[in-house]
């Protein structure tokens, strides 16, 4: 029989926090802090193994669950000396979600399960507070109805605004009608006659009767929380996220605690360090009188925790520090015992119940890139962790954030400011204000740059959130649904604006005395929680000291090299910077396509529709000056470092002239009518261009082609030579599938190498030759290939596009779907598809080797600045990864990383 269930509390606690994957994070943790002796409510854990179960049953539980619930439900009756549906002492019970990794607010929580017509008396009796229990009430029945009886049975609605928001409106009309400021100045009988009215709503509006037995509503709530891991915004969060639909939820049964029993309860959250600088303070937030929900919600404006949290915006307000002294203090404690448990930050949500503390939930929290650097070093420094811990502390892809722009402090200075906010995600960012998550998308859609404006944090918001280069929010705290989300995916961020006053329905933002549209732009800060009005100008953010001792830490441990894909002298300047170790891929094509390449470009459409062999000639010779100049610049930035030179890889078609005016030019210069230009350019049109006239076929075609090229390598490096540099070039032969094309191609680059000796009268010129790897069919014959070439490099690009069949250049016309049919987790152009790319990988690995043992083994494309491909590459044994020179330091992370994870 499969154990579905795991009991936590004072005195019995099944799991701990190595169980994260069967009990989710929050009931591993939970049962970690029971572990360790801390105040946790007792409760127990449905397993995501049993959500599974429920779900391969057709929406069933199965059949030992009840009873096993029952059983565990007795237990903790026993602990808290309560009796769930009791008429005279009722247990109440919270029941939330949580996976294996957190996914904030994207799934259901259904709090004061077990208060019907048998238990309200009695707690009254118990707690002598009539009005705490008929709030409880109405929020059980807000937020039941909709989770349960709506969401979850995927009711539609005939108004279109679901039942939350008409209980929403009844009780805001309440409010307004008697002039209630906020939700604790309803009267108790004003709260009882809503309730009713509420449970009325429901009947009318969903067709059924509010569940009025304990179970009914325990069992209900369960079943709702595991069909909420297939809610949209579950599913929206776990594509983007790339988890996988096989984890499941867990579902934790708690008895509930009380932050709303009066002035002297309350509740919490708190980060054990500031998770937006990483400074080893402790950090949160706090309401009087309120449960959880109210402080994630961003409904109303919560406390600073401590002096340490107080800023401009929330320095008049009360803490608990001040409020609460003593309880502050356990807290504190607690803090720094479970920071020297993890040994990492902790995210912790707490509650204060008539001046009792209780934790209600750990877990590591989120952070932004620069706080994610801090800690990691702090930690180390603070010999909490060793350096291997401190270097694998940082998911590379957050370097990211670290690399990207900030708003220019110079302009920031000039700029007229909007709002001020609190600092939620960093960095800087421009764009078009829009109001709904649906613009977002669609104006994003445009290739427009959007920041979404919203009243509040929304979690139905994430896929406008995605979209949008930055969140606006006129409410909410620094740990609301929208702080944290847009703090995990290091998006630029502010909340809490509190002087924006939207307007829906006319599509605008009032501040002070004026009045923004839709399609205004704004400019963001981040970092210190500043809006401008209009655009301005952004910067690099690089220059910082801890960052480069993080890297240099982490190239301890590094056993892969990293280069970059570069083809200009500035570009391979700035990867040099940021650490790659040589040019894995300069692709000569590009050279034609820059600044200041308008000659070079006739010039080549010049070569390209050339006839005859002396046409094509003088062209070339015309040509070779310009190409020699650009192989001479780069490979001098790169001197002693070395530079993977390609030959020419263009589909010809793309650099066929299209104007009349450049066919006119042409014409011209080649002494014939523009019609035979336009003749000849016909004649050069494929109908599958990618896998037609290009790479080493063009060099097999027009031999003197290749031989134009090499000279330029050659006679570039051998000018260096003269000047006392020390070029290596590598001579790289694209798109080949067959050993002869290499052998054909070798003996031009000889040619042109002793050529280049004599007439340089130079003893030695260093170079190697070799190819990419990018059609399978090079990949299965590797051993030959590696007998002429002394390198592979995988162009994972073009082998991705030949392995799976899929065009490189329109797969948005359905890669989505097959994300969102969970056909595949994620797009292989982006992360390499291990099982079958990643296959024709190793055996080329393998046969390569087989050849020629000492062959150099790199990767050039798009994959090679994916942390998860670096991993794979690492493993399969390469040399080095070569990719964008602003992802050169998330490859050297994610190779470090890669070594230690394998046993450096
Ligand atoms: C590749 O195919 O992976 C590659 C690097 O070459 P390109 O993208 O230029 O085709
Ligand atoms: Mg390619």
């Amino acid at each position: 029989m499969t154990k579905y269930i795991y009991e936590f509390g004072p005195r019995r606690t099944e799991g701990d926090a190595t169980r994260n994957d069967l009990l989710g994070g929050k009931g591993a943790n939970l049962a970690e802090m029971a572990r360790l002796g801390l105040p946790v409510p007792a409760g127990f854990t449905i397993s995501t193994e049993c959500c599974n179960h429920y779900f391969e049953l057709g929406g069933r539980f199965p059949d030992t669950l009840e009873d096993g619930i029952l059983k565990a439900l007795a237990n903790v009756e026993n602990e808290m000396n309560m009796k769930f549906g009791d008429r005279e002492n009722p247990l109440l019970v919270s029941c939330r979600s949580g996976a294996r990794s957190s996914m904030p607010g994207m799934m259901e929580t259904v709090l004061n399960v077990g208060l019907c017509s048998k238990t309200i008396p009695g707690l009254i009796q118990r707690t002598g507070n009539e009005w705490f229990v008929y709030d409880a009430y109405r929020r059980l029945i807000m937020m039941y109805s909709d989770v349960v009886m709506e969401k979850a049975d995927q009711v539609i609605s005939e108004d279109g605004m679901g039942i939350r928001l008409n209980l929403e409106m009844m009780m805001n009309n309440l409010k307004n009608d008697r002039g209630y400021e906020n939700d604790t100045d309803i009267s108790v009988d004003d709260l009882k006659g809503l309730c009713d009215r509420f449970k009325k709503k429901i009947k009318e509006y969903l067709k059924t009767d509010f569940p009025d037995d304990p179970y009914d509503q325990l069992m209900g709530a369960v079943g709702a929380v595991f069909k909420s891991w297939y809610g949209k915004r579950a599913v929206s969060y776990r594509r983007i996220e790339h988890i996988p639909d096989s984890w499941g939820t867990a579902v934790n049964v708690q008895s509930m605690v009380f932050g709303n029993m009066g002035n002297t309860s309350a509740t919490g959250v708190a980060f054990s360090r500031d998770p937006a600088t990483g400074e080893d303070k402790f950090y949160g937030e706090w309401l009087v009188n309120a449960q959880g929900e109210d402080v994630v919600a961003g409904t109303r404006t919560p406390n600073p925790l401590n002096n340490d949290t107080k800023n401009r915006q929330n320095k008049h307000l009360p803490s608990l520090e001040e409020a609460m002294p003593d309880l502050y203090a356990q807290l504190f404690e607690i803090r720094n015992r479970l920071e020297s448990h993890y040994k990492d930050m902790q995210d912790i949500e707490f509650t204060i119940q008539e001046g009792r503390l209780y934790m209600l939930q750990c877990r590591n929290g989120k952070r932004t890139a620069t706080a994610a650097l801090n800690m990691a070093m702090d930690m180390f420094d603070q010999g909490m962790i060793d350096e291997k811990t401190m270097v694998c502390r940082l998911d590379p892809r957050v370097l990211d954030d670290m690399l990207h722009p900030i708003v220019d402090p110079a302009e920031e200075q000039k700029a007229a400011k909007v709002a001020e906010g609190l600092p939620a995600g960093p960095g800087g960012a421009w764009g078009e204000i829009v109001f709904t998550a649906e613009d977002a998308v669609q104006w994003a859609k445009t290739g427009k740059n959007v920041i979404l404006i919203r009243e509040e944090t929304n979690p139905e918001d994430i896929e406008g959130m995605r979209a949008a280069s930055a969140i606006l929010t006129a409410r909410g705290g620094m740990t609301s649904h929208a702080a944290l989300v847009a703090r995990g995916w290091g998006k630029c961020c502010i909340v809490g604006a509190g002087a924006l006053k939207i307007n829906m329905e006319t599509r605008q933002v009032r501040a002070g005395t004026r009045v923004f549209n839709e399609g205004d732009v704004f400019t963001l800060n981040g970092t210190k929680g500043m809006v401008y009005e209009g655009r301005l100008k952004m910067k690099d953010a690089t220059e910082n000291s801890r960052f480069k001792q993080f890297m240099t830490a982490a190239d301890k441990y590094r056993t892969m090299q990293v280069r970059t894909n570069a083809d200009t002298p500035e570009d391979a300047r700035t990867a040099l910077e940021f650490g790659a170790q040589g040019i894995g891929l300069f692709r000569t094509e590009h050279m034609f396509y820059g600044a200041d390449s308008d000659r070079a470009l006739f010039l080549l459409r010049k070569m390209i529709l050339s006839q005859s062999r002396d046409e094509r000639q003088q062209a070339l010779d015309e040509l070779f000056p310009h190409v020699k100049k650009e192989i001479y610049e780069t490979l001098k930035v790169m001197d002693n470092l070395p530079v993977t030179l390609r030959l020419l890889d263009p589909p010809l078609h793309e650099f066929v002239p299209q104007s009349e005016k450049n066919q006119e030019e042409i014409a011209r210069a080649l002494g014939i009518d523009p019609e035979e230009v336009v003749r000849r350019s016909v004649l050069l049109k494929e109908s599958n261009p990618m896998i037609g006239h290009r790479g080493v076929r063009l060099g097999i075609t027009f031999p003197e082609i290749t031989r134009m090229q090499v000279m330029a390598v050659f006679e570039a490096s051998a000018q260096l030579i003269q000047e006392g540099g020390s070029p290596l070039p590598e001579i790289m032969v694209p798109v080949t599938c067959n050993e002869k094309e290499l052998e054909f191609t070798r003996k031009i680059v000889e040619d042109c190498h002793g050529q280049t000796l004599e007439t340089y009268g130079l003893k030695t010129l260093p170079y190697l030759f070799g190819t990419m790897i990018e059609i399978p069919r090079a990949a299965l014959i590797a051993d030959k290939m590696a007998e002429t070439a002394e390198f592979f490099s995988f162009g994972t690009n073009d082998l991705t596009q030949m392995c799976f069949g899929f065009s490189r250049d329109d797969i948005g016309s359905f890669m989505n779907d097959y994300i969102d049919n969970a056909i595949l987790a994620s797009d292989p152009f982006e992360t390499l598809d291990q099982e079958a790319v990643g296959s024709l990988i190793e055996i080329s690995v393998e046969r390569g080797k087989k050849t020629r043992p000492d062959i150099k083994l790199g990767i050039c494309g798009e994959h090679g600045g994916d942390s998860a491909s670096v991993e794979f590459c690492h493993r399969a044994g390469l040399t080095y990864v070569s990719c964008s020179p602003y992802r050169v330091p998330i490859a050297r992370l994610a190779a470090a990383q890669a070594a230690i994870k394998n046993g450096a």
